[in-house]
């Protein structure tokens, strides 16, 4: 009745297609991030995938996506950047999950899971060099690169990494971005402290800024075939979408012209006309913005949805087009129909759109990998 298609192929082919980008320079390393469910698309499947395809790095926010992911038997290396203060650090260190350092307290925290497990804690220092989210200020770095120090001869701590992320405001602004972390890169040099790994880049700056790909990109939204441009460009960057959103009309039937459809009557027909339902709702995903603006294309045409999007379903008013109960609704994820021209509908980003999908929509998987 309602059905994610999830191609995984897909994915290791955007994979394939960002690894060519990022080492037409030098030999740059790419990490997956599969945060947030791998944005709608099932961490669990998409990681076995990257795995298999060699990825260097998986990329979470939350440590229990971490867990998750070692707990589905993932041996790659991860990277974790979002802590609340009770986070198990003592877990991370203990099943090799590298931890984004932010602020000192994070360092304590960390200096004391790793005595506790008796081996170091792989960190990677997070500086905000302008996004004004998590990470260092460069008025606090030298504090805190001088107690990683400290740790480092301890032997409490191993710095693999040290990384920022770019606010995509402008070119502008990325750019005095990046020359903040030139100057992050020399404090912590002149604290003493070396890096496998400096990583600046998301999708964005990974497409935009090939001078900032430094040793590793932080991939997200490429992986699953969007633009992080939102606007429809993901084909002139050799991505292909991995997820398709589909559905089955459930009823139709033909009313008079003056019927008023679904809540608030934000439609009504204006002749005699074919209304067909399909059992998709915010519940769902789709948003309720996307109400008399986005569109669905049953058996090759498209149709605007008109009236009120529900939580569990919609209609749409397919004139005299012959449409039956049974027929394929795609809401997005083809040339013709894109989660860019939903969000665009929506009023928001292709992320979102693919990142919300769930609610009672089953996901099957092309290019599965079993576990
Ligand atoms: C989400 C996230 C990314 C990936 O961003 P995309 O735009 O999806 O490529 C990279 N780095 C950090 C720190 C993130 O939070």
């Amino acid at each position: 009745m309602r059905k994610l298609t999830i191609d995984l192929n897909a994915v290791a082919a955007n994979l394939a297609a960002m690894r060519q980008l990022v080492n037409q320079v030098g030999n740059v390393k790419v990490l997956g991030v599969v945060k947030a469910d791998a944005y709608g698309h099932g961490i669990v499947p998409v990681a076995r995938k990257l795995e298999a395809e060699g990825i260097d790095y998986l990329g979470v926010a939350d440590l229990e996506e971490a867990v998750t992911l070692r707990s589905a038997g993932i041996k790659s290396r991860i990277l974790a950047w979002l802590h609340d203060p009770t986070d198990d650090f003592v877990w991370a260190v203990k099943h090799d999950v590298d931890l984004a350092v932010s602020a000192n307290d994070q360092l304590r925290r960390v200096v004391k899971a790793a005595a506790s497990v008796g081996k170091p804690a792989k960190i990677h220092i997070k500086v905000d060099t302008g996004l004004g989210r998590n990470g260092v200020t460069m008025a606090e770095l030298e504090d805190l690169l001088a107690n990683v120090a400290r740790e480092v001869a301890a032997g409490a701590v191993q710095t693999v990494g040290i990384f920022s992320h770019l606010s995509s405001t402008g070119v502008t602004e990325d750019l005095a971005q990046i020359e903040v972390f030139e100057q992050a890169l020399l404090k912590a040099a002149a604290a003493g402290l070396s890096f496998e790994l400096r990583h600046l880049t998301a999708s964005d700056g990974t497409l935009s800024y090939p001078q900032a790909h430094y040793d590793m990109v932080r991939v997200g939204v490429a992986l699953y075939g969007l633009s992080p441009f939102s606007d429809n460009r993901a084909k002139e960057f050799g991505l292909t979408p991995a997820m398709k959103a589909e559905a089955t009309v459930v009823q139709t039937k033909r009313v008079p012209a003056g019927s008023g459809v679904s809540y608030g009557y934000i439609y009504k027909t204006e002749r005699e006309t074919t209304l067909a339902l399909v059992p998709v709702g915010y519940a769902e995903g789709l948003p309720r913005d996307a109400s008399g603006k986005g569109s669905v294309v049953i058996n090759g045409k498209k149709h605007q949805i008109q009236s009120r999007i529900a939580m569990d379903q919609f209609v749409v008013d397919v004139g005299d087009s012959s449409v039956s109960p049974g027929d394929t609704v795609l809401l997005f994820g083809s040339e013709e129909l894109t989660a860019d021209d939903l969000a665009a509908a929506a009023g928001t980003i292709n992320y979102e759109i693919v990142t919300r999908m769930g609610g009672r929509f089953k996901r099957e998987y092309l290019g599965l990998i079993e576990g």
